[in-house]
């Protein structure tokens, strides 16, 4: 059998869609996220679903270390829990702040830890972690979003470093606007509202979370010796 795959945020867009891309070729999955049904009714084989809240580190860990017993240990993670809540720095409420501190940032960190030093001692491994476009330049509206994906990219490539005399892959993938149910936990609607009018405007509304879900399996398909260190995909019709 092929080895562990653990997706976060495995309930809707990029995640599910992994899920599925990973599952059609054989490989076991672990699917975390806290609706658990959204996972389960996807009957996916060879695929535990477990509902984990990636800022809670021990859930998060006791459901890596269930999965590692029966399907032996995570070669490859990909952090894709994530939360976007776009608002006004001067206005936004900061416990918005936060949860995206919390879920962007503090959950990917949760997950690399959790798989890092095995994946060091066994010289092999792969850890996959959703940045965004967003978190390469600014974007008006997006700047405590922006701060957490920056956030991403950073100790994403910081741990590239620090992994990469261990073998071990740590690559970012830097997605631009994809239609998924991202945007719409974003509390101000005149911002939802200027977001659509201007994907609509351009025409980037043709990338789908499945082509980023098989550009991930691409780069992680490739030999361990070669790390596509990031990964800038958008709709080739976005001019941002
Ligand atoms: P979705 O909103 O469709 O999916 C987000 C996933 O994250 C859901 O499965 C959700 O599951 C999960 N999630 C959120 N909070 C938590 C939590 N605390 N614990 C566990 N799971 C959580 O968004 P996308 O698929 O678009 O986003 C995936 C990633 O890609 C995110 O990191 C996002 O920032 C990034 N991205 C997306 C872009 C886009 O345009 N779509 C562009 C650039 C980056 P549940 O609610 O069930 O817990």
């Amino acid at each position: 059998m092929k080895k562990l795959v653990v997706i976060t945020g495995a309930s809707s867009g990029f995640g599910m869609e992994l899920a599925k891309e990973f599952s059609k070729d054989g490989y076991p999955t672990l699917l975390l996220a806290r609706r658990v049904e959204k996972m389960k009714a996807l009957n996916l084989p060879n695929t535990m679903c477990r509902k984990v809240d990636v800022t809670d580190k021990i859930e998060f860990e006791n459901a890596i270390r269930e999965a590692e017993s029966k399907y032996g240990k995570t070669d490859l993670i990909i952090n894709n829990a994530g939360m976007m809540l776009l608002g006004d720095l001067a206005t936004q409420d900061a416990n918005e702040w936060q949860t995206m501190l919390n879920v962007n940032v503090m959950g990917v960190m949760n997950g690399m830890q959790i798989v890092m030093n095995d994946m060091k001692e066994r010289e092999f491994g792969t850890i996959i972690n959703l940045s965004s476009i967003a978190g390469l330049k600014p974007f008006g509206g997006h700047a405590a979003y922006c701060a957490t994906k920056y956030g991403v990219t950073g100790l994403t490539e910081v741990a590239r470093q620090e992994m990469s005399s261990h073998n071990v892959r740590v690559l970012s993938i830097c997605p631009g606007a994809v239609a998924t149910e991202l945007l719409g936990h974003t509390t101000d609607k005149d911002i939802i509202n200027g977001y659509e009018a201007w994907k609509e405007a351009v025409g980037a509304i043709n990338i789908t979370a499945n082509d980023v879900a098989k550009t991930i399996k691409y780069a992680y398909e490739l030999p361990q010796s070669v790390s596509l260190r990031e990964i800038v995909i958008t709709d080739t019709k976005q001019d941002a």
